[in-house]
């Protein structure tokens, strides 16, 4: 595949949101909530648009936003953040990704990343010029193979990208596992991206831990959280990027001749959800944790191998036991024979097979209950 452009010209999630609105089928595909989330969030950033916060935001983001935000990571994790220099506000964590990976790779460049991979790190390294080193997380259990983890670092190793929980399998990196990736980045000098963006959805018993907290890791770590996830704001494109004034400071190079800033009443708005009570939060967790549960159980019972996640939105599915060894083709046909979309996990792989992935289905369960009911329905039915 090419990184850069995927088949069709579009990411896998336009493609098949686009097929999803041309079928009627219900979409468990791209992963966005269809409601609405805390109105405390919404009624901030209509507040800040009443009050004339509609100008340009300074470049690294609204001060009441860098502050919570360095509050929330202290508050959360007990890392020490300064609002003045460890703290950049991005377009979503996509710019953030974006804008850190072409601070950090130059062409020939190796970056580690863990497959299947968040599409989004491809094409960025690839336009880096950058190189990927993939560590395969094979299904079912997406175990951290350490010998394949040290036979993915060179002397050309420049970045490691790592991401918990983890899109699209579920992963939650534990402690142990993250001193082991953090002794090879250690070993090879390598800067670590954490991206972050699913933090508050890890799922009881398993905790999220920032790879930030991991002991000789701040000085090298860089971390990526968007607002999009934790408040139900996809469309709203808040991120941010947190770690040492000096690599928040490169990333903030190449982020003010991208977008120079956004969005500044809906910094507002993201402000006040990171200040909302902890038990937003724990609700919001356990809400996600009880809807995963629902997904796996239906798709178990329409005869498809699901897995239960540890945090995120997605559950993954082998398709093999309805005797489909393609998931990529029956992706293309479940819309129209069942009425519903998915992803195949195969897209976010440059080797499929040594992850597991060929017969595997991503479906996004941060959606209405109602709306999983009526997906696992049509599944039963058809399958
Ligand atoms: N990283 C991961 C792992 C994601 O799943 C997503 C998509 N939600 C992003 C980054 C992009 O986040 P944003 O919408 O804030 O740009
Ligand atoms: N992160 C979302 C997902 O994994 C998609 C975001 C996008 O469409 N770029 O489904």
């Amino acid at each position: 595949r090419s990184a850069i452009r995927p088949a069709g010209g579009q990411t896998i999630f336009s493609r098949m949101t686009a097929l999803a609105a041309e079928t009627g089928a219900l979409n468990l595909g791209q992963g966005f909530p269809d409601a609405d989330g805390p109105e405390a969030v919404l009624a901030a950033a209509r507040q800040a648009i009443a009050d004339g916060a509609n100008q340009y935001p300074p470049a690294r983001g609204e001060r009441t936003l860098l502050e919570a935000i360095a509050a929330h990571q202290h508050h959360w994790y007990g890392l020490e953040v300064s609002p003045d220099t460890d703290v950049l506000v991005t377009v979503g964590a996509t710019e953030a990704l974006a804008s850190a990976i072409l601070a950090f790779v130059e062409p020939g460049d190796e970056v580690v990343v863990f497959e299947p991979t968040y599409d989004s790190y491809a094409a960025d390294i690839a336009r880096a010029g950058g190189v990927r080193r993939t560590v395969p997380l094979r299904f079912p259990d997406f175990a951290l193979d350490e010998d394949a983890l040290a036979a993915a670092f060179s002397e050309r190793t420049a970045l490691v990208l790592l991401n918990t929980p983890h899109n699209p399998t579920g992963k939650v990196f534990t402690a142990a596992e993250c001193a082991t990736i953090a002794e090879h980045a250690a070993r090879h000098d390598a800067v670590v991206i954490s991206d972050e963006v699913y933090e508050h959805l890890a799922f009881a018993p398993h905790e999220h831990m920032p790879f930030a907290s991991t002991p000789g890791m701040p000085e090298r770590t860089l971390t990526i959280s968007s607002g999009g996830k934790t408040f139900s704001t996809t469309g709203w494109k808040i991120g941010w990027v947190t770690g040492p004034a000096d690599l928040v400071a490169a990333v903030a190079s190449v982020k003010q001749f991208l977008t120079f800033a956004s969005g500044t009443p809906l910094q507002h708005g993201i402000a006040a959800g990171l200040c909302l009570p902890d038990a937003f939060f724990a609700e919001q967790r356990a809400e996600m944790a009880a809807r995963s549960a629902l997904l796996v159980d239906g798709l178990t019972r329409a005869g498809f191998d699901a897995v239960a996640p540890q945090g995120g939105y997605f559950v993954l599915a082998d398709v093999a036991p309805l005797g489909v060894d393609d998931a990529a083709e029956f992706a293309l046909r479940l819309p129209t024979e069942a009425g519903v979309v998915a992803i195949p996990a195969s897209v976010f792989c440059d080797d499929p097979d040594a992850s597991g992935m060929t017969s595997v289905l991503r479906f996004a369960f941060c959606k209405q209950r109602s709306v999983i009911d009526a997906a696992i329905e049509r599944l039963v039915d058809t399958y």
